[in-house]
């Protein structure tokens, strides 16, 4: 199969270079495109990066050649897009909230697809926000978010913070299977990856916990609802719970948020061992279709005491798992666990390259 070339806009920094690594030998797609701001651009993209690529795994001498173009420069984009560059973007921008909104509509307008992991649409009324797993079905407003725009082939679609998925997809599991959860409270325990290069300054994070990430505690509570909602006409509706309360904490660590969860239930309520058994069965649309990306097992869970590990779980099943540990009942609510997850790699590039494969398997690219 001819692959698909690809652009990434924001492709030297933190989840720029995490999308440069894992598509290196993609099956699907290959990086023909890299953009970032005008201080890169002109430079080629090994340049670029000399000094501040983060990864232990390194990229290929084609995308170290590539030159490295202003993301603003929609010109420089068209052109990729009409010489076969640039079917569509993976976006990895940190800028402006409203700066980023009005270039990701520009690439769609232009009739460039848009795979954003920025926030800045995440509350687009008519803009999915994925996780693949869980709403799969969101893509179906694509052809609405069209038609509202007079786009024809491009589009948008969103990826939500990355600390939320060390437990969205445990907790879907279990609502899908008819468990109702009403309340939930959570403390997050977030790496300094989470923050783009060059960060939190090493002498505000090193032998300390930072008990503030701006923003974060707002999107932990409300993104959940949207992803959980439904279609409704040309608009995703928000669902009307689970009731979320978040503490979000920047801790010395590199990379893999983790979070401690305690729920409440419904009035049906799942025993522990029951909860157990539909974790560690959790399959969904992307195993059923075999995309590249999708972990065997999405939700892995640790019996151990003393797991999750951020260091030694977070790499699990391509680090696109979410694992799981410290199952218990809880003396306020019903259950406790504690939630881990990568955060550049399913919390970020990697979750963007697998909602990219759904949207290519449902023939959207
Ligand atoms: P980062 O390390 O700061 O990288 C930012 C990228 O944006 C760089 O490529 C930078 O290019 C480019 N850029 C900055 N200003 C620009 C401008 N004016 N015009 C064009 N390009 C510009 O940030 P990051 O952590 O990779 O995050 C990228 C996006 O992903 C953000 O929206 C963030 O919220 C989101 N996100 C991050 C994570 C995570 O775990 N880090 C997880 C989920 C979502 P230069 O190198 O040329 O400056």
């Amino acid at each position: 199969m001819e692959k698909i070339p690809v652009g990434v806009l924001g492709a030297t920094g933190m989840v720029g270079q995490q999308y440069i690594a894992l598509l290196e030998n993609h099956p699907w797609f290959e990086v023909a495109y890299v953009a970032a701001s005008p201080r890169s651009a002109g430079k080629s993209y090994a340049e670029a990066v000399a000094g501040r690529w983060q990864l232990a795994r390194g990229y290929g001498n084609a995308v170290g050649s590539l030159t490295v173009q202003d993301a603003n420069d929609l010109g420089a984009a068209r052109a990729a897009a009409a010489q076969g560059r640039c079917a569509f973007v993976f976006s990895a921008l940190e800028m402006g909230k409203d700066e980023i909104k009005a270039l990701e509509e520009a690439y769609a307008t232009a009739g460039i697809p848009v795979v954003s992991n920025a926030s800045a649409h995440r509350w687009t009324s008519d803009v999915p926000m994925l996780i693949a797993e869980i709403n799969p079905h969101h893509t179906d407003i694509i052809p609405l978010q069209r038609k509202n725009r007079r786009w024809d082939r491009g589009f948008i679609v969103v990826k939500p913070n990355c600390s939320i998925q060390s437990y969205m997809t445990p907790l879907w599991a279990l609502m899908r299977e008819g468990y109702e959860i009403k309340r939930m409270f959570v403390t997050t325990l977030q790496a300094v990856s989470g923050a783009g290069y060059p960060g939190v300054p090493s002498l505000d994070i090193i032998d300390n916990v930072v008990p503030y990430i701006g923003g974060e505690e707002e999107k932990s509570e409300q993104e959940p609802l949207k992803i959980f909602g439904s279609i409704d006409g040309s608009v995703i509706r928000n669902a009307e719970g689970p009731l979320i309360t978040a503490h979000c904490n920047r801790v010395p660590v590199v990379d893999g948020h983790t979070a401690c969860v305690s729920l409440e239930f419904g009035a049906k309520k799942p025993s522990l061992e029951e909860i157990r058994r539909i974790w560690e069965n959790f399959r969904s649309l992307p195993q059923e279709l075999g995309l590249p990306f999708a972990p065997e097992h999405p939700i892995i869970v640790r019996s151990e005491a003393d797991r999750p590990q951020s260091r030694k779980d977070r790499d699990a099943d391509k680090a696109m798992a979410v694992s799981v540990g410290r199952l218990r009942s809880d003396r306020i609510f019903d259950i406790r666990f504690v939630g881990l997850s990568h955060n550049t790699v399913r919390g970020a590039a990697g979750g963007g390259i697998l909602n990219a494969e759904l949207l290519k398997a449902k023939g959207y690219l």
